[in-house]
C-alpha cells in the first residue's frame, strides 16, 4: 500500500467513527424519501428524479442517504463561486460560507437568505438531528448543528452529491478586456489658461485628444465666462484621452510641470483667480500616486525655488469648454496672446521633448 492509501484508509477510518456524530447515518440505509411533497415548488415523480440525477445524486437527494465521509468531490473545494441544489438548481451557499470543519463533508456557516432551506426535525437513529432540504424540490442536502467554530455558531453539514458547484467566472475575460481599456487612459490638468496647455499636448506624441473645459467647481454645465467670474469653484483646465503604448501618465505630467508655473497659487502668468489654479484631477489611485510621487520629487529636489502648490483632487466632472475656445491656439496662431504667451510655451515644450513630438501638420 502506497503512503498515499494508508493516508486515505486512515482517513476513512476517522471519517466513518465520526460519521455518526457528525452529519452521517450509516450509508446505503435507504430511507425512502417523504419530504418529496407537492407542496414543494419542483416537483417530480421518482422516475423522474432517476433519469435527472446520478445515482449518488438520486441517493442522496431523494433516499436521503448520506455520502462516505472524505469523498465528497467538493469537499476540499475552496474554488470561488456558488453552490447550488444539485436537485433543482436553487443556490444555496457561496464559497465564503464555507469553512474546514474536519467532519468529512463540505460545510458552511450560513445560508444564502431567503428561506432556500427548510429544517426537519430528524429523531432516525436514536439521534435528535435537524435535517436540512431544499425548500424548492425539496432534495436531501444533510443536517444542521449548532456547533459552528464561526461568529455564527452554525454547521451546515451537507453532502457533496447534493450540491452542483459553479465556479465563479475567471477574472480573465474581464482582465482581458480591462487591458485593452487601459491602453488608453484618461487624465485632467488644470494649469492656467486652457488655451495655453491644450495647445501643447496637441503636439505630444501617444495624445489621441485634448479638449478645453472646467472641472472641480459646483456649477454644473458652466459658461466659459461664467468661470472668469470666479465664483464657479471650476478650473480650466483640458481633458487628455493618452494611449498608454505610446506615452504614460508619468510623462503628462512632467510635460504638465515644465509648461506652467505650478509654484503659484491662483494665479499663472497675468491670470489670476482660482480658475487658474495648479490641478492634478486623478481617476484612480495610481494616478494619484503617480502625481503625488512626482510633486515629491520636485520638491525634494528643489526643482523650483518655491514650493510646488499643484492640488491633487479627487476627478469629478468634465464640462467641455465651448467651441470657440477649443483648438484655441491653433486657430487663432497671429493673434498677441497666442504669440506671446502661448507660442513661448510650446517653444520650451518643443525644446525639451523633442523627441516626444508629435507631427502636427
Ligand atoms: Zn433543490
Amino acid at each position: 500500500m502506497t503512503k498515499m492509501n494508508t493516508l486515505m484508509a486512515m482517513l476513512l477510518t476517522i471519517g466513518i467513527m465520526t460519521a455518526i456524530c457528525a452529519c452521517g447515518q450509516p450509508n446505503n440505509t435507504s430511507l425512502k424519501a417523504n419530504v418529496v411533497t407537492a407542496s414543494s415548488a419542483v416537483f417530480k415523480t421518482e422516475k423522474e428524479w432517476k433519469s435527472l440525477l446520478t445515482s449518488e445524486q438520486y441517493s442522496v437527494l431523494r433516499e436521503k442517504n448520506t455520502e462516505a465521509p472524505f469523498t465528497g468531490k467538493l469537499l476540499y473545494n475552496k474554488s470561488k463561486g456558488v453552490y447550488k441544489c444539485a436537485g433543482c438548481g436553487t443556490a444555496l451557499f457561496t464559497d465564503e460560507m464555507k469553512f474546514d470543519s474536519h467532519c468529512g463533508w463540505p460545510s458552511f456557516d450560513r445560508e444564502i437568505a431567503g428561506g432556500k432551506i427548510k429544517t426537519i426535525q430528524d429523531d432516525s437513529y436514536g439521534m435528535h438531528r435537524t435535517e436540512i432540504v431544499c425548500a424548492t424540490c425539496g432534495g436531501h442536502l444533510g443536517h444542521l448543528f449548532d456547533d459552528g467554530p464561526t461568529k455564527t455558531g452554525m454547521r451546515y453539514c451537507v453532502n457533496s452529491a447534493s450540491l452542483n458547484f459553479e465556479k465563479a467566472e475567471a477574472p480573465q475575460p474581464k482582465q482581458q478586456k480591462a487591458n485593452l481599456i487601459s491602453d488608453r487612459d484618461t487624465i485632467t490638468l488644470g494649469g492656467g489658461c486652457y488655451w495655453c496647455v491644450e495647445a501643447v499636448y496637441e503636439r505630444l506624441n501617444g495624445v489621441i485628444s485634448v479638449e478645453s473645459g472646467f472641472s472641480g467647481g459646483q456649477a454644473i454645465s458652466p459658461s466659459y465666462r461664467q468661470v472668469c467670474m470666479g465664483n464657479t469653484g471650476h478650473a480650466e483646465v483640458v481633458q487628455i484621452v493618452y494611449d498608454n503604448k505610446k506615452t504614460n501618465l508619468d510623462e503628462i505630467l512632467k510635460v504638465f510641470f515644465t509648461v506652467h508655473d505650478p509654484t503659484t497659487l491662483n494665479s499663472q502668468g497675468a491670470d489670476e483667480g482660482e480658475q487658474y489654479r495648479s490641478v492634478i484631477f486623478y481617476r484612480n489611485k495610481s494616478q494619484y500616486n503617480t502625481a503625488k510621487s512626482i510633486i515629491d520629487a520636485l520638491n525634494k529636489n528643489k526643482v523650483y525655488p518655491n514650493p510646488v502648490v499643484t492640488a491633487v483632487e479627487s476627478f469629478k466632472a468634465f464640462y467641455k469648454a465651448e467651441e470657440e475656445h477649443q483648438n484655441y491656439y491653433d486657430q487663432n496662431k497671429s493673434k498677441p496672446y497666442c504669440k506671446m504667451v502661448i507660442q513661448p510655451k510650446i517653444e520650451k515644450f518643443e525644446k525639451l521633448f523633442k523627441d516626444r513630438i508629435r507631427k502636427v501638420n
